[in-house]
């Protein structure tokens, strides 16, 4: 039996009556259309295998497979003796046995690149890209202070899609903008590139660099990373290739010290990242962490996506302050060997230098070519925090209760008292929420009970526990609620 009697079988079963075909809707028929189908064993998708061979299930083959497949059966059936070579299919040896369970069902497909005239998307045309000074205004909208790394964030990124949308630059090819951000824990390092990706509607990948290690110990390798990106985009691998990823934590996987085993998780991770940021085609599993047999891959050119490590490198101030020192003791300013210990954004006079003797290896930080500090979070910036942004935590409560009609107010001195407490807890404006949570609980809860009450207001005594809410019922005079 060849392939083309197995074809026709498999199409009698198809269309057999009784059961729905795959392509019964009008939506079905579109979605087919911009995806396409995967061979079940070697995973190319059909524009590079040729035309599949639907099986059972959204199952599909390619013709290769399909006669390999059959090569090996008939040789089986020659000579009962023979093992069938399981070496001629591909990718075979390595079934897993839950994969199977979940990948059969769903049908394997990635998306289709688009067609010539769509290439160039319209948010990438050069002058669809916001100019530097509006992508700050609206990073302005979400992010209190750090001016300096919002402007430095909007000009890197106005210049790194307009060397993506303009893509050859005669012989002066424009170097990728890829961006190294120091700050401390809860400034906003996350937020900022977030609120960014939003606003370009770009995709986001977030990967945390102490989970990477090098390709072949546990935890993720490298390229998992653009996996996620990938997921991020819809497995749309055009989308993906103009995506930011951000990766945090990128302090952890400095070079260790004295060590004499191989730092699997540290330098070899900087190492694995240097082609990745530079550009490169990279194999990822689509739809999942690692590679394996049942998983089909796409290719991703990470050439235009633009990658932002961000660390709070809680170390980098002291090799500041040593360096620092260390120039000003020669000389005249011997004596003033102490004067950075009290410095204030001790972080903002960091250099290459600095980095590179906290333990980035040179030609890591040679791709990462725009770098910026942010500040630590002060008490005033941390009150603004709370009030000022597009969707400021308080805006959030006050929609809440003007929904039951109720207006909340906070006074000023209640919300520097919050300011105050999240300070103490030194994570920055992340200790925020888990404070106004906490006594949000009792009047979200208690103000409900009473249709008459028209407004609260939260006082300081009240985030300190020593007081209550002053209560307003409607049309009368305020009334202080009894503290919890
Ligand atoms: P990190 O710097 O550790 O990545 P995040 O960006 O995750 O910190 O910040 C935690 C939360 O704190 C954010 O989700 C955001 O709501 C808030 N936040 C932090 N910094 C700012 C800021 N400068 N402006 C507005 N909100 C902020």
């Amino acid at each position: 039996m060849d392939d083309k009697d197995f074809r026709e079988i498999i199409d009698l079963d198809e269309d057999a009556p009784g059961q729905a075909s795959d392509a019964d809707t009008e939506e079905d028929r579109e979605e087919q259309d911009e995806y396409e189908e995967v061979c079940f064993l070697c995973h190319r998708p059909e524009s590079k295998a040729g035309k599949l061979i639907g099986l059972a299930k959204g199952v599909c083959i390619c013709p290769e497979c399909m006669q390999k497949t059959m090569d090996t059966m008939q040789g089986l059936n020659l000579d009962n003796t023979r093992v069938p070579d399981f070496s001629k299919i591909p990718n075979i040896s390595f079934v897993n046995l839950s994969d199977l369970q979940n990948m059969i069902p769903q049908r394997q497909r990635v998306k289709k690149k688009k067609q010539k005239e769509e290439e160039k998307p319209k948010e990438l045309d050069i002058r669809s890209i916001p100019a530097p000074h509006r992508i700050k205004a609206s990073l302005d909208e979400y992010i209190i202070g750090q001016e300096h790394a919002k402007k430095v964030i909007s000009v890197a990124v106005y210049n790194h899609y307009k060397r993506v949308a303009t893509n050859t630059m005669d012989e002066i090819e424009i170097e990728k903008s890829n961006m190294l951000m120091i700050g401390p824990t809860g400034c906003g390092k996350t937020y900022l590139v977030k609120t960014l990706a939003r606003l370009l509607d770009v995709p986001l990948a977030i990967a945390d660099a102490t989970s990477l290690t090098e390709a072949g110990y546990i935890g993720d390798d490298i390229e998992s990373v653009v996996s996620k990106l990938l997921a991020a985009a819809d497995n749309d691998v055009e989308k993906a290739e103009r995506g930011i990823i951000f990766i945090d934590e990128i302090d952890k996987i400095a070079k260790k010290k004295d060590t004499h085993h191989r730092d699997v998780s540290g330098e070899s991770v900087q190492q694995g990242m240097l082609k990745l940021l530079e550009g490169a085609e990279v194999e990822v599993p689509v739809g999942a962490n690692s590679k394996n047999a049942m998983v089909p891959l796409a290719t991703v050119n990470t050439k235009n996506i633009l990658f932002i490590c961000g660390g709070a490198f809680p170390e980098l101030e002291n090799v500041i302050k040593e360096r620092l020192n260390k120039q000003s003791s020669i000389g005249f300013r011997a004596d003033l060997k102490d004067k950075y210990d009290r410095e204030q954004n001790l972080l903002s006079k960091v250099t290459v230098e600095d980095i590179r003797n906290f333990g980035m290896i040179p030609e890591f930080i040679g791709r990462l070519p725009v770098v910026y500090t942010l500040e630590g979070l002060t008490k005033e910036m941390l009150v603004r925090i709370l009030k000022e942004p597009r969707n400021a935590i308080l805006k959030q409560y006050q929609k809440l209760l003007a929904l039951d009609e109720v207006k909340l107010e906070f006074s000023e001195d209640a919300l520097e008292a919050i300011a105050e407490k999240a300070m103490e807890k030194d994570t920055g404006a992340r200790a925020l929420r888990s404070i106004i949570e906490e006594f949000m609980l009792d009047i979200m809860y208690e103000i409900p009970k009473d249709d008459n009450i028209g407004q609260v207001t939260i006082t300081r005594e009240y985030i300190e526990h020593t007081g209550g809410p002053v209560i307003t019922m409607r049309g009368v005079q305020a009334l202080p609620m009894a503290g919890n």
